[in-house]
């Protein structure tokens, strides 16, 4: 029956291959929940729950420097609504299509239910590729783009966020244009605010601190701790940088990391705030890094990070970047945990390979959920008119970590799955949003 629900999907949504590897992730992930409430399966709530709400698509003109008129698309999917207003962040990157929004978007909606905030589940983005444009061409693109798109937002329907090429330079044009379109301000239409202007502390920190906070749960299940281990990130973005910061504070030391150009390593430790001068604030390439070390770092154009020996593993760019060549190189090296701060880097192939030699795993979903439950806690100052510090927010961040990692675990066991984070996390987050949709009748 799974299977014949599965080919279903595959038949309604041709060609959008990243959706249906994490549908069947998921699908995979809950057989012994069907096994025990096969009433599930008759409901109609998978094909519910793996159909968005709504798919917005919308062109995007702008003019660059010279005055050239370009068109991209953009994408908002609002995935499901049942836990709370939709949520997730905004991707610009060339790689995007529909396909990978709805990936996001479906991820995103288990993600949210295991913070235990209330929030629902969305994504959006555009084929735009910011590299190498000017402030100037950014900003016009981010005010063509939420022009169409503010119709579709608000604090109590749909809230995005920063993803790949979203940071808060973005966030900031697009809620310039969303006050000014609205002669309103609504501080809780869009989080990843800079903080002056209603952003959270430690909302750019989130998703980083929050992943190694649960990779240190991870381990101390197994009596480890991340002191003294060394740790090698791939991307060098807002997830890399911040993971390799609160991983450094823990006593650990991240020895390598990457860009779409190569990899960097660093044996006695990445130099992180010139890494964060390079890479976020004069988006410049690892390369350059490397070249401004001197002779401390070695760069390895177009490599692959998962060569470099390490105990634990924080896949942290894009998906399907770690497969399963890349997990034996990580197995033959002695790994001994993988978080993921990306989503869905992993390859199917690479997870088995992991699982198999008993490598802890904490998938996506559960591992990098930081990000979007401090963007929950940046909605509540919103809407108190508030604004908290730094330590509390991280403190309420890591308790949010924790809470998830214990559900993963509890979830995993309770099914006879221990140490199971992928099915923990599938399955719990399922079952939060299958009881408030069961509960909210057939909508
Ligand atoms: P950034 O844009 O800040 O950084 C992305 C990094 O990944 C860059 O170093 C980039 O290299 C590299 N990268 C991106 N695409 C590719 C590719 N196709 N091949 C090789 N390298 C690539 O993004 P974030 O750090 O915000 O996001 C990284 C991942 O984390 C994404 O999967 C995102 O969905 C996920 N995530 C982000 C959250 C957040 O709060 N920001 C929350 C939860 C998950 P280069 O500089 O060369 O482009």
């Amino acid at each position: 029956m799974i299977e014949k629900l599965y080919d279903r999907i595959l038949h309604r949504n041709p060609g959008e291959k990243e959706f249906h590897q994490a549908v069947w992730e998921v699908l995979e992930s809950l057989k012994p929940v069907f096994a025990r409430r096969p009433e599930l399966l008759d409901e109609a709530l998978i094909e519910r729950l793996c159909e968005p709400e709504r798919q917005i698509i919308f062109r995007v003109p702008w003019a660059d420097d010279s005055g050239k008129i370009h068109v991209n698309r953009g994408f908002r999917v609002e995935f499901n609504s049942a836990l709370g207003p939709y949520k997730g962040g905004l991707r610009f990157h060339p790689s995007v299509n529909l396909g990978i929004i709805k990936f996001l978007g479906f991820e995103q909606t288990l993600k949210n239910a295991l913070t235990g905030m209330p929030i629902g589940g969305g994504k959006g983005g555009s084929d735009f590729d910011p590299k190498g444009r000017s402030d100037a061409e950014v900003m016009r693109f981010c005010q063509s783009f939420m022009t169409e798109l503010y119709r579709h937002l608000g604090e109590y329907t749909d809230i995005p966020a920063g993803d790949i090429g979203v940071g808060e330079r973005e966030i900031g044009y697009l809620f310039g244009q969303y006050r000014r379109i609205t002669n309103r301000y609504e501080s809780g239409v869009l989080t990843g605010k800079g903080v002056l202007w209603g952003g959270s502390q430690a909302r750019s920190e989130a998703t980083g601190y929050g992943l190694v906070v649960f990779t240190a749960e991870m381990l101390k299940t197994r009596g480890e701790e991340l002191e003294g281990k060394r740790v090698v990130v791939s991307g060098s973005g807002n997830v890399a940088v911040h993971a390799m910061e609160k991983a450094q504070q823990l006593g650990a030391t991240p020895i390598a990391c990457s860009d779409s150009g190569g990899y960097v390593v660093e044996e006695k430790g990445i130099d992180l705030d010139l890494l964060k001068q390079v890479k976020l604030v004069e988006r410049g390439r690892l390369s350059a890094y490397a070249e401004r070390r001197g002779g401390a770092a070695r760069f390895v154009p177009g490599g692959r990070v998962w060569e470099v020996p390490c105990e634990v593993a924080l896949p942290s760019a894009t998906q399907n970047e770690l497969d399963e060549d890349d997990a034996v190189t990580l197995v033959r090296n002695g790994v001994q945990a993988v978080g993921e701060g990306a989503n869905m880097p992993t390859t199917p192939g690479g997870v088995r390979v992991l699982r198999e030699a008993g490598v802890l795993f904490g998938p996506g979903k559960a591992a990098n959920a930081g990000g979007v439950a401090t963007s929950a806690l940046e909605m509540q100052q919103n809407a108190s008119r508030d604004s908290w510090t730094f330590e509390h927010t991280e403190a309420r961040l890591t308790e949010i970590m924790r809470h998830i990692h214990r559900l993963c675990h509890t979830t995993a066991e309770r099914y006879g799955r221990p140490g199971d984070y992928v099915a923990g996390a599938n399955i719990a987050g399922f079952e939060l949003v299958e009881e408030a949709m069961v509960a909210q009748g057939l909508v």
